[in-house]
């Protein structure tokens, strides 16, 4: 929530720079490297380039995804999964706050000397600004979603130049993949690496021709809504300037008057939703109205016993078949990637559908691995029309594995090259 009930921080607990100018990429979300001394790095640290996760998983958690493994195949190398909440929960965090918290007890035990995170710019609390928090209260600034994406890793070298030597990110999937690649060269001493998951992310101004869209199809002042957050039980949150709030049913939003390419190819074929390089990923899609806890790796674990009883946290549920879910999403994915109009539902069936989808849906980790499936397809679909080239670098072999209860296999030419020749427990060729 970005709303005016976060305390106020002392001004020096938070850093803000001026940034250099990004050079000219073709796909690319500007998660900041182009910005750093050396921008040639791109290449080698970039998912949309030559993306090698086998290979940073093995460097970040000793090994790879293991498909045999319970659900490894679609949220990356875990140690264990948690349903959880923070307690009491931090006004204005996008959920309970778990991320703010982790970030302030980092910084209260001194285990990092700074936190890199995504604060808001001065003339809108949408638009994500990078900023480097050195105290506990600077994180209350940095509470809540921001729509868009900014160069996040621009803010690396200052971290260094200015002797943080433990440093803490905390960043969507893009950018951990580029700070993954690059770990080993940036010369911190300690990293701990907090991954929200991502998708459907677009630039701030188009989010907000969004916000202006909502705004006038549910006859509300577009400018008066302060957070926005689609939930679990496929409802969208709004919260108003004035307190009141809003659930509305995804079925009842104006999405299919969005332009062809409101997400850009970037998101639109990004294959790495829950953020698999993260020590810990803490995100909503599996918590069934709680948030969603992937703990990865010791570091993980290191940071979830930081909050230790103001943590409530239990085993996720799952329940319903995501089989059908996804088949009908690949569909409309296909028409739409073909020009053709999306199949729409009856006016009248629509606040029907809307009220069962909760009680018939998938639910929990099923309506995870849902979103997961129907990223991969997603991912394929779009660049299969438009960046056919870029398939056998930009897709791993874990996500045609993902793609393929749907019909959808490699074909000549888009195999798995780069992206997946650390891997052995994916058949490069499905
Ligand atoms: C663009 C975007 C899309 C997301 N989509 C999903 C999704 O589909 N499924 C899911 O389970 N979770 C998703 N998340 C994560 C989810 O919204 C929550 O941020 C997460 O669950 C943490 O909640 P919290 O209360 O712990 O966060 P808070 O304590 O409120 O902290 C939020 C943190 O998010 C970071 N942040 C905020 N905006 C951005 C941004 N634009 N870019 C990078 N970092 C940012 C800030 O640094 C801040 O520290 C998404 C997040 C973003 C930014
Ligand atoms: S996303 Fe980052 S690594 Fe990739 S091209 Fe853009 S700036 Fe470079
Ligand atoms: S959807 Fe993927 S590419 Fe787009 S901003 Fe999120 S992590 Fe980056």
């Amino acid at each position: 929530m970005l709303g005016d009930d976060r305390p106020a921080a002392p001004a020096q607990a938070v850093i803000r720079l001026t940034l250099a100018a990004p050079a000219p990429r073709g796909l690319c979300t500007d998660c900041g490297i182009s910005r750093t001394e050396d921008d040639k790095r791109c290449g080698r640290a970039c998912q949309f380039i030559q993306p090698d996760y086998p290979a940073l998983e093995t460097q970040v958690h000793g090994r790879t995804r293991d498909a045999a493994r319970p659900d490894e195949l679609h949220f990356g190398p875990f140690r264990r999964m948690l349903r959880a909440a923070l307690v009491p929960r931090l006004a204005g965090a996008q959920w309970t706050g778990i991320t703010s918290r982790l970030a302030e007890r980092l910084l209260e035990t001194g285990a990092a000397d700074a936190v890199l995170a995504m604060g808001s710019a001065a003339d809108d609390p949408w638009r994500p600004e990078p900023v480097l928090v050195t105290e506990a209260a600077g994180m209350a600034q940095v509470r809540g979603m921001k729509m868009g994406y900014a160069p996040l890793l621009a803010l690396l070298e200052p971290a260094r130049a200015r002797g943080f030597k433990r440093l803490a990110v905390i960043g969507i999937p893009c950018q951990v993949y580029a700070l993954r690649a690059l770990e080993r060269e940036l010369g911190f001493e300690r990293l701990f690496v907090i991954g929200t998951p991502c998708s459907d992310n677009t630039t701030t101004e188009r989010f907000h021709a969004f916000l202006d869209l909502l705004g006038s199809h549910l006859r509300e002042d577009a400018a008066a809504i302060t957070y926005l957050e689609f939930r679990a039980d496929y409802h969208v949150e709004l919260r108003f300037a004035d307190g009141r709030t809003r659930a509305i049913p995804f079925l009842m939003l104006p999405l299919s008057q969005l332009p062809p390419d409101f997400f850009p190819l970037t998101c639109r074929s990004c294959v790495d939703y829950t953020n698999v390089l993260a020590d810990l990923t803490v995100g909503y899609m599996g918590g069934t109205g709680a948030q969603w806890l992937i703990v990865r790796n010791d570091r993980g674990e290191e940071l979830v016993d930081l909050l230790g009883s103001e943590l409530r946290s239990g085993a996720p549920i799952s329940a319903g078949k995501r089989h059908g879910a996804v088949k009908g999403f690949l569909a409309n994915v296909e028409r739409a990637a073909g020009g053709l109009p999306l199949r729409k539902m009856p006016d009248w069936l629509r606040p029907i559908v809307g009220w069962l989808m909760p009680k018939v849906g998938p639910k929990g980790l099923e309506f995870a691995r849902a979103r997961v499936e129907m990223k991969a397809v997603e991912s394929i679909v779009h660049l299969r029309r438009e960046a056919p080239r870029k398939m056998k670098n930009m897709l791993p072999a874990h996500v045609w594995a993902l793609a393929r209860p749907y019909g959808l296999e490699a074909r000549e030419g888009e195999e798995p090259g780069t992206a997946g020749r650390h891997s052995d427990d994916f058949p490069h060729k499905v």
